[in-house]
């Protein structure tokens, strides 16, 4: 058996708990970014509310004041009409009064839809609001657990790394700096036991002679196809 390949085997068990805790801890920051947007969405239907119901109360209010003039041009309407010397003239005011009088409804009418439109928002919001309150407060129980979690998972992560890197000291580092490129660009294992004559991982054929040399631990090779360091799986122990 080649001196290295029990090391390798051993750092590449301690990398995969270190990937296992680091995919356990990518489920959590998953977990707690659908809580950020859950909240977000939330948020988004409250400030939406809020400018609805800014946008009618300014309508409202720009109602009010116009509703206000025209009331006060029609008080002077009236006065006018107790001045009035003709007949006619008295008919052309009549005539300008209910004219007036006419708009002066629709307006208001108009101020009753908006004002009712103001109320319905007014509601929703308030329910929206309350909405968000109570996700805040039910996602602070989540997240305070979610906390706890994380805390403990980067300790565990800290361990691992910690074990790995004592385990990593003690490759001839030839050996390491191999492993560690293949690592980087493969998500599977990349100390690969041979699958009869073939490489553990592609399954392309390594050559006999190499075969032998590989499971009497002459040399510890990478696979000539994918690069994977390939071993005899009865060397392993
Ligand atoms: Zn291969």
């Amino acid at each position: 058996m080649h001196p290295e390949l029990s090391k390798l085997l051993e750092l590449q068990d301690k990398d995969h708990t270190l990937a296992t805790v680091d995919t356990r801890l990518q489920a959590l920051l998953d977990e707690r970014a659908s809580l950020d947007d859950e909240l977000a969405r939330g948020r988004q239907a409250v400030a939406t509310l809020e400018e609805q119901v800014a946008g009618a109360v300014t309508q409202r209010q720009a109602l009010e004041t116009r509703i206000e003039s025209l009331r006060t041009i029609q008080e002077s309407r009236r006065g006018r009409m107790e001045r009035v010397k003709t007949a006619r003239e008295a008919q052309a005011l009549t005539i300008e009064l209910e004219v007036a009088r006419t708009g002066l409804v629709r307006e208001e009418s108009e101020w009753l839809r908006i004002a009712d439109q103001v109320t319905a928002r007014e509601i929703e919001l308030k329910q929206a609001a309350e909405g968000v309150a109570g996700l805040e407060a039910e996602q602070a129980v989540q997240r305070e657990g979610l906390a706890e979690r994380e805390a403990e998972l980067q300790s565990e992560r800290a361990a691992a790394t910690a074990v790995r890197e004592d385990v990593a000291t003690h490759i001839e580092q030839a050996y390491l700096v191999r492993y560690d490129r293949l690592r980087q660009v493969r998500q599977t294992e990349v100390v690969v036991a041979l699958h009869g004559m073939a490489c553990g991982a592609c399954y392309t054929a390594v050559p006999m002679s190499r075969q032998s040399q590989i499971r009497n631990g002459q040399i510890l090779d990478g696979c000539e196809a994918c690069g994977v360091i390939l071993y005899a799986a009865d060397e392993a122990g």
